[in-house]
């Protein structure tokens, strides 16, 4: 019988009624067939087929405590028993903005929403308001949700190349059919880590450009760190010319600490958004920052929106995510630290043992990216799009056999709960499926 029989059955079965047969586009990329999930505990999940996983998916990032986090769901318990949502206010909004602003230095005032990709929306919103400018600029290879206004494809390499030489434009395109090109006319597209092309898109548009969009650690392609004063010379420059500067923190807030990122760099962006991480899978996000900005909403200058906003589960599953993370002096980021160093570690030495040319970028807290290629560093996008993807596929697809959920691009999570059996038993795993791979 075939290992993913049921979870195969299941996909056809859901293509019938779910269009594509999966909830989120990118879930189709994974081999030999979208996983059908049956349960998850703990480190672990298992599929509609009976096979368990050591899970670095986590759900794309969210399930920093792990599947079904007893606190956590005994929180979400007693939250929907007093009433899951009102539309009325309720302290648990109170005590989660509270929070946000007491362990985000950047934070001021706080607002919560329901998804990654309206947190930027409502960032972006603030930022044109604030400046009365239009322009904003974005740098490739980032990702900030797929709303018109910032959603841009992934051009490869070659393909800015070869546009650059056609003398076509520098790759702004839109990330999805459907997307009026239109909605994209304001954003300038940058390679990030360049501080030249920053300032130079600065010095000729300076003052057209409302906001500065930037994960702290391009996460979204190849968890690439900032070079050393990178985002300093952001902030400085964004702050000289009355410009917003914002932190993409829906990957790294909570994951680099409960300051997020920005808090670990030491850098104060004006907003952050967050997300994933801060509700450990319930749909949470938020923005962040300066009371200057905040005003636009508190005067009405800026609505923000969201039947869900703030509801009773939401605001549960951030406070019981902090309360977590925040227990014996935030311990479980230095048990995440060396979880992912223990991983890291084991890898390289296992890319060594196979003779595989392959890089695993690690910028700090439980998030890394291992891919194959024959590049020295990855440093930026570029390099980044030498990777031989379609290998990584394939060795994510043999880590599923061997009983590790990877994402099929590279990009790894870990949780407070992956536990030292756990390294030792992905260590394993690795070293089978390298063995598999050919070449
Ligand atoms: N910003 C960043 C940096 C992200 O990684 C993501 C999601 N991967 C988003 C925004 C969008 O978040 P969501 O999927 O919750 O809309």
């Amino acid at each position: 019988m075939n290992r993913y029989e049921k979870s195969k059955a299941k996909y056809e079965e859901s293509k019938r009624y779910l269009a594509g047969g999966v909830a989120s586009s990118l879930r189709t990329a994974m081999k030999p067939v979208p996983l059908f999930a049956q349960s998850g505990k703990g480190s672990k999940v298992v599929d509609v087929d009976g096979n368990s996983y050591i899970d670095y998916l986590l759900a794309y990032g969210p399930l920093i405590l792990g599947h079904a986090n007893p606190a956590l769901t005994d929180a979400l318990h007693e939250a929907m028993q007093k009433g899951i949502t009102f539309g009325l206010q309720h302290e648990g909004e109170i005590e989660a903005a509270k929070r946000l602003t007491e362990l985000l230095p950047c934070a001021e005032k706080a607002v919560l929403s329901g998804s990654g990709t309206e947190a930027v929306m409502l960032a972006l919103r603030l930022a044109r308001a604030y400046t009365g400018r239009r322009k904003v600029v974005r740098f490739h290879g980032h990702y900030h949700g797929w709303s018109d206004s910032i959603f841009t494809a992934f051009p490869s390499a070659d393909m800015r190349a070869s546009a650059a030489a056609a003398g076509g434009d520098s790759g702004v395109q839109p990330g999805t059919g459907g997307q009026s090109e239109l909605s994209l006319q304001d954003v300038i597209l940058l390679p990030w880590n360049d501080s030249d092309a920053l300032l130079e898109a600065l010095e000729s548009h300076g003052d057209e450009i409302a906001a500065v969009i930037s994960e702290p650690i391009m996460c979204n392609s190849g968890c690439i760190a900032p070079r050393p004063g990178y985002l300093e010379l952001v902030r400085a420059e964004t702050e000289r010319r009355g410009i917003v500067f914002i932190m993409d923190e829906v990957i790294t807030g909570f994951r680099l600490g409960l300051g997020g990122a920005h808090g670990r760099f030491g850098i104060q962006p004006d907003l952050v958004t967050i997300g994933k991480a801060m509700g450990s899978g319930i749909a949470v996000s938020g923005v962040a920052g300066s009371a200057k900005l905040m005003k636009l909403i508190e005067d009405g200058t800026v609505s923000h929106l969201g039947t869900l906003n703030g509801n009773g589960v939401a605001t549960a599953a951030v406070l019981a995510t902090i309360a977590e993370l925040s227990k014996n002096e935030g311990a479980a980021y230095n048990v995440m630290e060396d979880t992912t160093q223990g991983l890291v570690t084991g890898l390289r030495a296992l890319l060594k043992k196979h003779g595989k040319s392959g890089i695993i970028n690690h910028a700090g807290g439980p998030v890394f990216h291992f891919m194959f290629t024959e590049e020295e560093a990855v440093e930026d996008f570029a390099s980044f799009n030498k990777r031989d993807s379609a290998a990584y596929s394939r060795f994510a697809e043999e880590m599923l056999a061997e009983g590790v959920l990877v994402r099929p691009n590279g990009l790894w999570y870990v949780s407070a709960v992956h536990s030292a059996e756990d390294v030792e038993a992905t260590l394993q795993a690795a070293d089978a499926a390298l063995g598999r791979l050919p070449g």
